[in-house]
């Protein structure tokens, strides 16, 4: 049950107030899978793959052990490896570059559009040469990249694209779900995400059924028939357990998304207010015209960015930095030779980011109280 907590803090995120209210319906779908005792690939994954896959409007669902996983199982599919380029931003989760290295690709990044911290769409063309096989735009914070015009530059370069959509589940762009544009759509259930389980889990959503059938043979050891291997694979599977938390927790997912929405919405108009008064100095985060925006995070950015954190800390309010150091320059990414200064607009992002407390449960009035903190500190 929720653990009590100071009535005056607001936690940067709290997934106490979510369990608690779910906690019977959440412990029943448990203990029936301790019952019948079937842990991994049963109807419990079967049912969540249908329902992701429906929502997203794609054909299929194949659900796996992580979105970290979902990347490096789109990327093993469509046989990028060694030898070949994969196109990204610098500003994301690891996992995004990371599973190009794993696969034996090169991650070639391309730096990010200020207003949506998504790629930008003018800088990719220059990147592309006989090596680029695939992108992997990442959908960040929950707002839909310009997939558009990333449609329109890898049309003519026969480039696939592998939408890393860990953070945009229900998301839409012209009215399609994000994840069921590229030839592949990632999807993460850490259990910060706007759909989270109870531990890792992940899924892949595709309209593709030869690309569909591959992923469901990779997460098994790529063998059809048991004890029958076909070709090299894993063991990359989403079990029971967490498939049947997450199936209790997608019948509230749009009404949570809703919530999220208002949240923002709110945000908005307070900070907006405040903004055009000459009180705070901030920027708000955007909704480009044809997305609809997920709010996994409410992101706003000041070049006084670490002092507002300490002070919002100092009076009980959690917030967040996603991310703090862009990809380019983390010491697992050396070997690829980037400097300080290669992606300035990612590099400025990192220092100018604040993730705000934005959770379905949080309530009008907390949000409230967190806008007033920022004023009081400017
Ligand atoms: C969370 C996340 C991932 C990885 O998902 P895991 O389930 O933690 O492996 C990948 N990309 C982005 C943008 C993420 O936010």
């Amino acid at each position: 049950m929720r653990q009590d907590q100071n009535k005056n803090t607001i936690p940067g995120f709290d997934l106490g107030r979510q369990n608690c209210i779910l906690h019977n319906d959440l412990i029943e779908c448990i203990s029936g899978i301790i019952k019948n005792g079937k842990f991994i690939l049963g109807e419990n994954v079967e049912l969540l793959e249908k329902n992701i896959s429906r929502y997203c409007g794609a054909a299929y669902g194949i659900g796996v052990a992580s979105g970290s996983d979902a990347l490096y199982l789109s990327l093993s599919a469509l046989e990028i490896g060694p030898g070949d380029e994969v196109i990204t931003t610098p500003f994301s989760f690891f996992a995004t570059a990371g599973s190009i290295s794993r696969v034996g690709a090169k991650p070639v990044f391309v730096d990010i559009n200020p207003e949506t911290f998504n790629i930008d769409v003018n800088l990719i063309e220059k990147k592309i040469n006989r090596k680029t096989r695939a992108i992997i735009p990442v959908h960040l914070y929950g707002c839909p990249a310009d997939m558009k015009e990333i449609f329109s530059i890898t049309e003519s370069h026969n480039i696939k694209i592998i939408e890393d959509a860990a953070q945009a589940l229900g998301a839409s762009y012209n009215k399609h779900r994000t994840g069921s544009l590229g030839d592949t759509g990632c999807f993460s259930f850490f259990p910060t995400k706007n759909l989270g389980s109870f531990g890792d889990g992940g899924m892949i959503v595709t309209n593709n059924i030869e690309l569909a059938e591959k992923i469901r043979l990779l997460r098994v050891h790529g063998s059809k028939k048991k004890y029958f291997h076909d070709f090299l694979g894993f063991n990359s599977r989403l079990d029971e357990l967490q498939a049947a938390v997450l199936n209790v927790k997608f019948k509230y997912l749009e009404q949570w998304t809703k919530r999220r929405r208002v949240i923002a919405r709110l945000y908005n108009v307070l900070l907006k207010e405040q903004i055009d008064k000459g009180r705070i100095h901030v920027k708000l985060p955007l909704e480009p015209d044809n997305a609809l925006h997920v709010y996994h995070q409410y992101t706003i950015q000041t070049q006084r960015r670490n002092q507002l954190q300490r002070y919002l800390h100092e009076r009980g309010i959690g917030s967040t930095v996603y991310y703090p150091s862009p990809l380019h320059l983390q010491k697992a990414f050396s070997f690829l030779g980037h400097k300080h200064g290669d992606y300035p607009v990612s590099e400025r992002a990192c220092s100018e980011v604040l993730s705000l407390p934005v959770y379905p449960e949080l309530t009008d009035e907390e949000v409230i109280r967190v806008v007033e903190a920022v004023v009081d500190f400017f």
